[in-house]
Order: C-alpha cells, then structure tokens, then sequence
C-alpha cells in the first residue's frame, strides 16, 4: 500500500533556501538570494528607503509557469520588505495584445494570491506623457526622425564586429524634426515610412545603443486608446521610463534584458528623471516543456493541446486545470530560487511540491481506473455493509466516512495475475491479501470467456473474523489493495497525463527537424469507465483527492451531473525524492 509521496527530503532543501543571519529591513529574506542582497544594501545605504516592484506582463498571451516565477519574486519581494508591487501591462504593440489576455492574466495573479490592490497601470497610461518626452529629446538634439525602411535601419546597424553607419536622416534640424515628429503623430504618414530615433552613437560596441527606435507608426487601434494614436513607443523607449514614472525602486527582470540597461539609463540620464535599478535575474526552464508565448501559441492553434487550458500546458490556467494548487506553485518558485545564470530545472521539483501539497489536504477516495471483477463467494447475496475509511492518514481532523460494501467488487486489472510473477504478492490463485478498510479474501480461482480466454471475473472467499484489516491468529497479508463495489461505485471519465514532450529538452532535434518533432503523441490517456467510489458523487469541478495507490486527481469542468471527468494532477511516484536520495547518498559516500 503506497500512501503518498511522503517520503521527501523537502526539509533539507528547504532549509538550504531558509535565511541565515540577522534580518534588515526583511524579516525574512536575508542571505536568500543576490536580489534580495542588493535590496537590503540598498535600503542600508540609504539609496533608496522603501520598496516598489512591478510586475510587467505584456497583454499579449496567457501566463505561464515562468510568469509566476517573477510574479511571486516581484509580489513575494515587495510583500518580504513590507513595500509595494504594481501590475503594469506593457502594451505597446496594439497589433498583437488583446483585453482578453487583460482579463486572463489579472485572474491568474489572483488565483496565485496576490493583490495589486488599486496599482493596475498599463504603459499605454503614458502614451502622452512620453511622447512630451520625446519631443524632449528632440529639442536637445538627442532624437531625430529617420526615412530609412526597417531592412535599412538593420541594415545600416553593422555587427556585433563592425560598427554601423549614420542615418542620411541623422542630422536633420531639430525644428524639421519636431514638425515631422508631430505629422507623425497627426497621421500624415504610412505606417512604417517614418521612424523616430534616439541619436546615441552608430559606432557603440552595444548594437541597442546605435541609435534605436523610439516610435514606429502603426496605423492599428489599440485595445485601450482606441484610434488615438497612430505611433506607438517601443518597448525600449516605453519601459524604463513607466518604472520611473510608477517611482519603482527595483525594476527586475530577466537576463535578456541586462544588454538593454546601459539604454535605458540613458533614456533617463537624458530625460533628468527618477532611476529605478534595474537587477536581472535568470528565466524559468523547465524539462519537458516549451515556455515561449509563439510555441504555446502553436501548440494551441495546431491542436496538439485543447487549448490555453489543458492540462498539459505549462500555463497557469493549464496547471490549475490539472489540479495544482497556487499553495504548490509557490511553493515551487520559493525553492527554484533565483539565480544569474541560465539553467533548467527539473519537472519532477514541480510535481514533488504539488505532491507535498496534495498529501496534507487531498482526502483520500478508493478508484478502480482498469476493473475486474471480484466475486465474493462466501459473502450474503444482496447484502450491503459500510466500512469506516479514514480520510486522511495524514490528518485525523478530516474525519472519516463510510464505504460501501458487497458480494461484487471491482479491483485493479493489474492487481490480479493469473501466473504471479516473482516479488508479485499481489492476488492470485491462492493468495490471500488484504482489501482496504475491508477484510482478507483468498483467490479461488477465475471465470474466464470460453472463447477468448480472458479472464471475466476473479474469485475468491473473505474471513468475517477480520474485519477492520487484521486476521486475529495474527496472520499477515502482503498486499493491500483497493476496491470498490460494482452496485455502488459511480462511473466517471478519468484523463491520465503524461509529458507534452517525449525528450527533456524539446530542442533537442536531428538536423532539420523542429521541437514539434519531440511532441508526445501519448501524452493524454482517457479512461472512460473508471469506477470510483459513490463519495464523489456531485463534487464540483476543481475538488482534488487522492485516488489511493493511483495519484492526485481533480474534478473537470467538462464534468456534467451525469458524469464526472477527473484529471490526473500526478502520480504518488516521486521521481524528485529519488534524485534527492541518490545525490545524498552520492554526498555521503564522497565525504566518506
Ligand atoms: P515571450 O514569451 O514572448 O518572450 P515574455 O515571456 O517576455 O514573452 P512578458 O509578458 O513580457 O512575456 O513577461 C512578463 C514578465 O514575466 C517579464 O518581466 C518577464 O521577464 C517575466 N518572464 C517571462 N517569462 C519568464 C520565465 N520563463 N521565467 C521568469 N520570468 C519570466
Ligand atoms: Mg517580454
């Protein structure tokens, strides 16, 4: 009988990731991580003397693991240092961003539970503020409108070996430039003709500081100013300075941004405005996965998944679909830690905190995914008894309930064999074993389908005398197994994951191949017919239990009153707690 993964060395790697020292400014965060360091030397020195993150999603897709990565380091690090985080949505490009994904992204946030409370900003806010700025830069000489095409500017970019050359539009007068800039914004010109730019230096061994893009125009509506605008600000241009505007302390994000800030500093050099500090921080990878917004897309649109929220996704709609917890998700970010360099984490971490989870509050159910019959001769035809079941070994305080009984089980295909094989102690012909919360029962045999010859029902007597699970001569079993009864049981529908990819790196591909080639085709099993014990009935979607020996499971929103649908959250195999082990034991034999 597997009762859970509560086997972990969690205590130990939680330990490792627990602050040392004494608090300053963070009653618990400390030695925790090189943010967390920089924060605290910041309010030491006196640079600055609160916190303010942000967290900046850009309005475009639905979050994803890697999301709540930051989520829980910009919310968790604000609420640590008793400071504020601000959700901002970087909406900048109108063409690809949507109020659905608005929506969807503020639900997810909370359902991981945290609050913005009233500090929903989105970049678009600023629009006019920056473009005041802009014509700032102008006026000092520090921006300039130029004709070149998109390839051109590319193409006039140079390397990362050799420098670029200078706009033909680089010196422009600053009053042609401004009446162009405002023309610009007045519509007067198609979209991608003109650009404005910031003049920095074409020579600058970093390719973002050879004179950027400030604005493009876009002839599009955007989702929230409507037909106001027609050049939308870069990314660049837009990021620093919403920080600065919002009075962010601490602006971080991930490490592709680093080779942005010597940029973005001299926006707000230029500008004389409020500096955040920038700290960069590594992405979240996972193995098994893909995490960019345009794969997710493409896993959605080419139905390899059944949406945004299959539970096979990395999303968060996807995971809480699948039955994790935002308790478990976390849990997860908190031991993930952060870190400078780039590196992947194992899906099995992800999978021991929802176990860990899991095994504190799941009640525990009795479900037969793969049935045979288990025919009790010797017990009274008709008759029905209830047994008691404990809820939750791991919590006496969820109580028990009744489990009814009778002549005609179902069990576990698998937990009969016909020709035992060795260390199989399971049923078979002669064995007896013990069922859960029931009694011992002794195979007697098997009927099987005279023309097949597969095996229809297993038969088998039980002891009254041991009721409850012991024999009183003190006679031992070596097998518990599960059950539930055919007249009682309800049928549901049960959906067994397995990864989205057959290889830990999905990158991992022949020559002229792309990760789709790493796809799974079996990474979704539907058992139509699970049997499972009548507790469930009616239970809404998103109630999680533990089917005993099987794994974590949640109910579906496809459920109907009909009919329920579960979703495998995770197996009770804990594939982490094994790695852990072996790294122990390797530790203990190096040292010794
Ligand atoms: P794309 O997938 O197109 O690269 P993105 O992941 O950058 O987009 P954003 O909406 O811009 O999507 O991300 C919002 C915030 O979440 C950013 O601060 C970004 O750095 C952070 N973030 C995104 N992906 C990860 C990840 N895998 N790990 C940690 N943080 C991430
Ligand atoms: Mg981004």
């Amino acid at each position: 009988m597997t009762d859970g993964g509560n086997i972990t060395p969690e205590k130990k790697i939680q330990s490792e990731a627990q602050p040392t020292g004494t608090p300053s400014g963070c009653d618990s965060c400390e030695g925790t991580d090189f943010i967390r360091e920089a924060i605290i030397e910041d309010l030491k020195s006196g640079r600055f003397d609160h916190v303010h993150t942000r967290f900046p999603p850009e309005p475009n897709g639905y979050l994803h693991i890697g999301h709540a990565k930051s989520i829980c380091l910009n919310f968790g690090i604000a609420q640590e240092f008793g400071g504020k985080c601000n959700l901002r949505f970087d909406d900048t490009n109108p063409t690809k961003e949507d109020t659905e994904y608005v929506e969807a992204i503020k639900e997810d946030i909370r359902w991981l539970g945290f609050d913005w409370e009233d500090r929903c900003y989105y970049a678009s806010d600023y629009f006019e503020q920056l473009y005041q700025w802009a014509e700032e830069l102008i006026k000092k000489g520090k921006a300039y409108v130029c004709d070149l095409s998109p390839d051109e500017i590319r193409e006039y970019r140079g390397t990362l070996t050799e420098p670029g050359r200078e706009s033909p539009y680089r010196n422009r007068s600053v009053e042609e430039n401004l009446d162009l800039f405002r023309r610009m914004r007045a519509g007067e010109f198609p979209e991608g003709s003109r650009t404005l730019r910031a003049k920095i230096d074409m020579a600058h061994p970093n390719v973002l500081m050879r004179d950027p893009v400030m604005y493009r125009i876009i002839h599009a509506p955007h989702h929230r100013t409507g037909n106001k605008w027609c050049i939308y600000p870069t990314y660049d241009w837009a990021h620093g300075q919403s920080d600065s505007i919002e009075g962010i302390t601490h602006s971080i994000c991930t490490l592709e941004f680093e080779v942005h800030r010597p940029l973005y500093e001299w926006f707000i050099k230029e500008l004389g405005i409020y500096a955040p500090r920038q700290i960069e921080f590594a992405r979240l990878n996972l193995t098994y996965t893909v995490m960019s917004k345009r794969r997710l897309l493409q896993l959605v649109q080419e139905g390899y998944v059944r949406g945004w929220d299959d539970p096979r996704m990395p999303t968060i709609r996807g995971l809480r679909r699948r039955g994790y917890t935002p308790e478990a998700i976390r849990d997860f970010c908190q031991r993930i830690g952060v870190s400078k360099y780039d590196g992947v984490v194992d899906i099995a971490l992800l999978e021991h905190c929802i176990r860990e989870d899991l095994n504190k509050r799941a009640p525990r159910v009795m479900a037969v995914l793969r049935p045979i019959k288990l025919v009790i001769d010797n017990y009274p035809d008709g008759q029905t008894e209830y047994l008691e079941a404990v809820n939750n070994p791991e919590d006496p305080s969820m109580g028990t309930r009744q489990v009814p009984f009778s002549k005609v089980l179902y069990i576990e295909e698998d937990d009969f064999r016909e020709v035992p094989p060795p260390k199989y102690y399971r049923l078979s012909p002669g064995r007896e074993v013990r069922l859960r919360w029931g009694y011992f029962v002794k195979c007697t045999g098997v009927v099987k389908d005279p023309q097949t010859g597969r095996i229809l029902e297993v038969h088998c007597t039980y002891d009254p005398a041991t009721k409850g699970g012991n024999a009183p001569d003190g006679r031992k079993v070596k097998a518990t197994i599960h059950w539930v009864s055919a007249a009682h049981c309800v049928e549901a529908e049960v959906r067994l994951y397995d990864y989205l990819f057959t290889k830990p790196d999905p990158d991992d591909v022949p020559e002229g191949m792309d990760w789709r080639a790493n796809i799974n085709p079996n990474s979704l099993e539907v058992i139509p017919n699970a049997k499972i014990e009548p507790s469930v009935q009616g239970a809404p979607a998103g109630t999680r239990y533990q089917f005993e020996r099987l794994g974590y499971f949640c109910v579906d929103p496809d459920s109907t009153p009909e009919k329920l649908v579960f979703n495998r959250t995770v197996t009770l195999k804990d594939e982490w707690a094994k790695i852990q082990k072996k790294l122990e034991n390797q530790q203990t034999a190096g040292a010794a």
